[in-house]
């Protein structure tokens, strides 16, 4: 709130400063937008010790990548608000943008929106799993495979994509096994999997076995543990959308929230962009799409902008010619 109780007003409001939000803060700024960034800390790599196949970044702690990126955007005056944004509203007429409200009560107003949430991944429920998430319990062959190459592996079957992502895995490692769990391959899955030389352990898993810091197998409920020094496992991805939901936009075929190529949600006014809207978004692809969304919507600004102008020159008869 500004000091006279009015909501502070931005060109933009970002919620979230993940890779997405601070590449869209970070074009917005240079573009001298006046933009705030608002946060709940809680980026869906955090886990993980490193961030792998992001192009001069590659090996990075991902909180550093976030720490360097958050410099980066204050250097341009974008403030940096650690906070919840508990909803979103229009703020009237579609042309009179959006309020911001954070959780504990302040309120922003943003002639335009780029939400940047991110995602939840829903892991199963086996002791001992939670813990060791983004260490060697992993989940994408492209972040992870290459630190764990050459090493026994093993994917657990919970669902649909255990198949494929044991078939995958197989190039970077020549031992994988498909721990069956809940799963039963078809046949024709056997075939794919045995051509491909990953053999398939059938039975539940109890529990994940580590020690000294690291996974050391999986126990099977007939009490034999299965040695593997990492696994996969499909989690369920579950888009952080509520904010767009309030809003009404649309969803595509699957019940994401429906963009465009540059985040446009059916919204006026409104993007979405990394993992919220996309799950297989790498940072990389995280950062293209809240840069992307950026220019478009510094566009759509310029001309609502010169249209306001114009309107102003007409009614005022001042001679419009150049
Ligand atoms: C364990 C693990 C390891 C990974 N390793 C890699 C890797 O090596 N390389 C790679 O390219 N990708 C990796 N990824 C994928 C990577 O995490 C995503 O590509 C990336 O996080 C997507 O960025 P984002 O900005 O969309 O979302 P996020 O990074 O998740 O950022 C979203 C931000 O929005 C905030 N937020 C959410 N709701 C609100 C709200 N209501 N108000 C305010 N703030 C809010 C969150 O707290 C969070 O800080 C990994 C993923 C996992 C799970």
């Amino acid at each position: 709130m500004t000091e006279n109780g009015t909501a502070e007003r931005y060109d933009a409001v970002v919620v979230g400063a993940g890779a997405a939000g601070l590449n869209a803060a970070l074009v917005l700024g240079r573009a001298r937008r006046r933009v705030a960034v608002v946060d709940a800390g809680q980026p869906r790599n955090a886990p993980a010790a490193h961030l792998q196949g992001f192009l001069s970044r590659d090996g990075m702690p991902p909180a550093a990548l976030l720490a360097v990126g958050r410099e980066e955007v204050a250097r341009y005056g974008v403030d940096l608000i650690d906070g919840r944004v508990e909803h979103i509203e229009p703020a009237g007429p579609a042309e009179l943008g959006h309020t911001v409200q954070l959780a504990g009560g302040p309120v922003l107003h943003a002639r335009r929106v780029v939400v940047a949430t991110g995602l939840r991944d829903g892991l199963p429920e086996l002791p001992g799993l939670a813990e060791r998430w983004g260490k060697d319990v992993l989940h994408c062959p492209y972040c992870h495979g290459w630190e764990v190459r050459d090493r026994p592996l093993g994917v657990l079957g919970t669902g649909p994509g255990s198949v494929d992502l044991a078939l995958l895995l197989r190039q970077w490692s020549a031992d994988v096994l498909l721990l069956a769990h809940t799963l039963e391959p078809t046949d024709a899955e056997r075939e794919r999997l045995a051509a491909r030389g990953v053999r398939v352990v059938e039975g539940r898993i109890v529990r994940l076995v580590a020690d000294g810091g690291r996974l050391r197998g999986v126990e099977l409920a007939n009490g034999a543990v299965v040695p593997r020094e990492a696994v996969f496992v499909r989690p369920q991805m579950v888009p952080r959308d509520a904010l767009l939901f309030g809003l009404d936009c649309a969803r595509d075929d699957n019940g994401w929230v429906a963009v465009d190529r540059t985040g446009r949600t059916s919204v006026p006014g409104v993007w979405a962009v990394g993992n919220v809207v996309d799950p297989r978004a790498q940072v990389v692809v995280a950062a293209g799409m809240g840069a992307a969304a950026a220019l478009d919507l510094d566009h759509d600004l310029v001309d609502e902008e010169i249209g306001r102008a114009v309107a102003l020159c007409r009614a005022s008869g001042v001679a419009l010619s150049a």
